[in-house]
């Protein structure tokens, strides 16, 4: 069988089955946004890898070396932010073709040691080889975490909130305006922006990790409908979202209005917001909400709720949604 027909989760499913021996107890393995590993005195290890790969990920004449380099280390960040983590190490593995200038991977650094040094991260490795096709970026972030506030994707408890910590769907107006020179609106060099050099919740996830009544968290990077449904199958729960609450900004909300997106779409299905996506118990939510508006001077969004049903519903303001989205799934394009 074709791995296109497989999908990129069947195909994890099928590696993780392979290696089913059981775990010493602490450890962490796939199925998370990190791995996490138990080191000493209370506190785990997380360990993430995330590869970009130019024609899939990027395009190598869309994306600055120095923005490259920045989203490289910015969807990893990501990773060790949403298990609530602070990351402290990471190492870089570059596939590179012989044409590439040797300016080029100067700039690609400065982006990677920009992100790098507003983490206190330090480039521990790597390995660099020539690559026969394209650029391939393998990036792993090693991260430290007190275990009792670790988070998980499996920790949703029916009649929780679900909340995100910034606007959906700008990235895929980024990408939009970047495939589709001819249209232009004057907000696309802030949507570009938003694709090129995504915001890693670093600070906000050990934050939210430590407060009470905060259950699972993930990051939304490949958009919000599949960070739903991996939040529901690892919890075993259902879900009820109304695309009217899903935080748009107003950028992209005037662009849409312009060109004539279907702007809940793009909230719903448009993947690398990396926004954090979290439940919390409704007593907590209030709180928290005033807690985290002191802190970091921006909102936390409810968009829906943790439910007792195996299903998903989406809402309309109120009203049962029965659209589909289009969605992409590595391999077979759609899922
Ligand atoms: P994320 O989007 O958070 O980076 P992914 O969807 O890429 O997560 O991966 C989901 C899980 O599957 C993670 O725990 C990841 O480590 C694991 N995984 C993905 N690919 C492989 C692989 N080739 N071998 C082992 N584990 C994998
Ligand atoms: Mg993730």
């Amino acid at each position: 069988m074709k791995i296109s027909h497989l999908g990129e989760w069947d195909l994890i499913d099928q590696i993780s089955k392979r290696f089913s021996r059981p775990l010493p107890p602490g450890t962490i393995g796939i199925g998370d946004d990190t791995a996490v590993l138990p080191s000493h005195s209370g506190k785990s290890q997380l360990v993430t890898t995330d590869m970009l790969v130019e024609g899939t990920h990027f395009l190598a004449d869309r994306i600055s070396a120095p923005d490259l380099g920045y989203k490289s280390l910015a969807v990893n960040l990501s990773d060790i932010a949403s298990m609530g983590g602070q990351p402290t190490s990471v190492f870089l593995s570059l596939g590179l073709p012989g044409h590439i200038e040797s300016g080029w991977v100067d700039g690609f650094f400065n982006g990677f040691q920009e992100l790098a040094d507003t983490h206190c991260v330090n480039l521990l490795g790597g390995d660099t080889t020539e690559s026969k096709s394209g650029i391939v970026i393998n990036v792993t972030v090693l991260g430290e975490i007190e275990t009792q506030f670790i988070r998980l994707r499996s920790q949703a408890r029916p009649g929780d909130w679900i909340c995100v910590t910034g606007c959906l769907g700008d990235s895929i107006a980024g990408l939009n305006f970047l495939l589709h020179p001819e249209i232009e609106s004057s907000f696309s060099n802030i949507l570009r922006q938003r694709h090129w050099r995504p915001k890693p919740y670093v600070t906000e996830g050990q934050w939210l990790a430590r407060q009470t009544g905060l259950h699972a968290m993930m990051d939304v990077s490949d958009g919000l409908h599949l960070t739903l449904k991996e939040i529901s199958r690892r919890s075993q729960c259902g879900i009820e979202v109304d695309l009217g609450h899903l935080p748009v900004s107003a950028e992209l909300r005037e662009a849409g209005r312009k060109l004539g997106w279907n702007v809940p779409e793009m909230a719903a299905a448009g993947g690398e917001d990396y926004v954090l996506l979290f439940t919390v118990s409704t007593d907590s939510l209030q709180e928290l909400q005033k807690n985290y508006e002191k802190e970091f001077q921006s909102k936390i969004h409810p968009i829906g709720r943790i439910t007792n049903s195996g299903s998903m519903v989406y809402l309309q303001n109120g009203v049962k949604f029965e659209g589909d989205f289009k969605i992409w799934n590595h391999f077979s394009g759609k899922n």
